[in-house]
């Protein structure tokens, strides 16, 4: 079997800062984040102050489900005790740049993370759900050919602050009700090559004494890292699935995903099927469509086939073009022929509409990017390139 690309992403600490493990609290001029810290994990802290135990579960209640940013506004705590714990602690989102408003409501924010990385998260507005689209990695090792984060360097992994702090960030420039909240791990980077920082963050953003997000309300995107898969479904805690399948045979999914090498459509398939559902509940399957690659009637058939006894629906999206990536989104007409033969075979199956494509937040374009959006004089950094 030929070999698959390099999938060594482990943390690194590229910001000369200290890193604990994978839990990962990166101190902040000298005092420790809080941000991404467990029930456990503050507990503990507090203990060390020298402060009961019980005033834990405050702070973490005050910075996940009232998020608090600043300690005067831990108006349940003592002054004394606000100010002992501001001068060890600190409560730091990810720094935002920039954002990008998009004509349709979309908007694209630039982060900036310790090292001086650069991440990405987007909001889309919709008529009955808002949706928070967030990142992983610092660019991504499995360098589809068609995802312009796959063409920057690797840099690490976030960790689970940095993966909740996206959400919190966002949740403070855009208050949205929480009953409207979707988050959809879809930004930069593949959550399954980062596990053990994206469960954490899971349990953060779910968590009824915090930020209590329903995992039902929640989406992990993956490009098909079986053995990750094969874990997610042992944990207590699922999230709704999405896989990027993106092709129907293997000669044309390794090209487009080489990790298809290593763990091709049989195998995917088959880890999909022994993943356990909630009544109820089914696996998207996304295909993006892309011209002269896996847009024939053919491949929609084969599709129907590769796919059935699953509880599944489909969500085509036409290729988002960008300079950066050589290929073609197929015509309107293309488009909607392949969702009708799915249709005809009795598969639920969506088209997803670009949102803020005019400011480069549509799928696959993220890459933190500050100049117009189109414009061709910026070619990616050199892909080998790496700290
Ligand atoms: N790494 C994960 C999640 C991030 S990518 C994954 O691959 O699933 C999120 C989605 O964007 C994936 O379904 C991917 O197939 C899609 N995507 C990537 N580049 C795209 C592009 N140029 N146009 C349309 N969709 C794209
Ligand atoms: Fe990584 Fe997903 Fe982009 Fe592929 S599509 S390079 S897995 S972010």
């Amino acid at each position: 079997m030929p070999s698959g690309p390099t999938l060594d992403v482990r943390p690194r600490d590229a910001g000369g800062r200290r890193w604990y493990g994978f839990g990962v609290i990166p101190e902040v001029d000298g005092r420790t984040n809080l941000v991404g810290a467990t029930l456990a994990e503050i507990e503990a802290i507090v203990a060390e102050l020298g402060e009961p135990r019980f005033r834990g579960r405050q702070i973490y209640a005050g910075l996940y489900a009232r998020r608090a940013r600043g300690w005067e506004s831990f108006t349940d705590l003592a002054r004394a005790l606000r100010e002992k714990l501001a001068r060890r602690l600190d409560i730091t989102y990810p720094e935002t740049m920039t954002a990008f408003q998009s004509s349709d409501g979309t908007r694209r924010t630039l982060f900036k993370v310790s090292g001086g990385h650069r991440i990405e998260s987007v909001y889309i507005p919709e008529e009955k759900r808002d949706t928070f689209c967030i990142s992983t990695q610092v660019g991504c090792a499995v360098e589809c050919l068609f995802c312009v984060t796959g063409k920057l360097p690797t840099r690490r992994n976030l960790s689970a602050g940095e993966i909740v702090g996206q959400v919190l960030a966002l949740q403070a420039d855009r208050p949205t009700d929480m009953k409207r909240l979707n988050i959809v791990l879809m930004g930069m980077g593949e959550p399954l090559l980062n596990y053990d920082n994206v469960m954490k963050a899971l349990r953060l953003m779910t968590d009824p004494l915090g930020m209590s997000i329903s995992p039902r309300r929640i989406t992990l995107s993956t490009s098909g890292i079986v053995p990750g898969l094969e874990r997610l479904a042992r944990e207590d805690l699922v999230p709704n699935l999405a896989i990027s399948l993106n092709a129907t045979t293997d000669a044309t999914r390794d090209i487009l995903i080489p990790i298809n090498r290593k763990w091709n459509i049989a195998s995917l398939l088959e880890a999909c099927r022994r993943f356990p559902l909630e009544p109820r509940r089914r696996i998207t399957f996304e295909y993006v469509l892309i011209e002269g690659m896996n847009d024939t009637p053919e491949d929609a058939l084969r599709l129907v086939r590769l796919l059935k006894g699953l509880k599944k629906k489909v969500n085509l999206i036409p290729l988002n073009a960008d300079p950066w990536v050589p290929l073609k989104s197929p015509g309107e007409d293309r488009v909607l022929a392949f969702q009708r033969i799915l249709i005809e075979h009795h598969l639920t199956a969506y088209i997803r509409r670009p949102r803020g494509n005019d400011v480069s937040a549509a799928c696959g374009m993220l890459a933190g990017r500050e100049y117009p959006q189109g414009d061709t004089s910026h070619p990616p950094p050199a892909k080998r390139e790496r700290p």
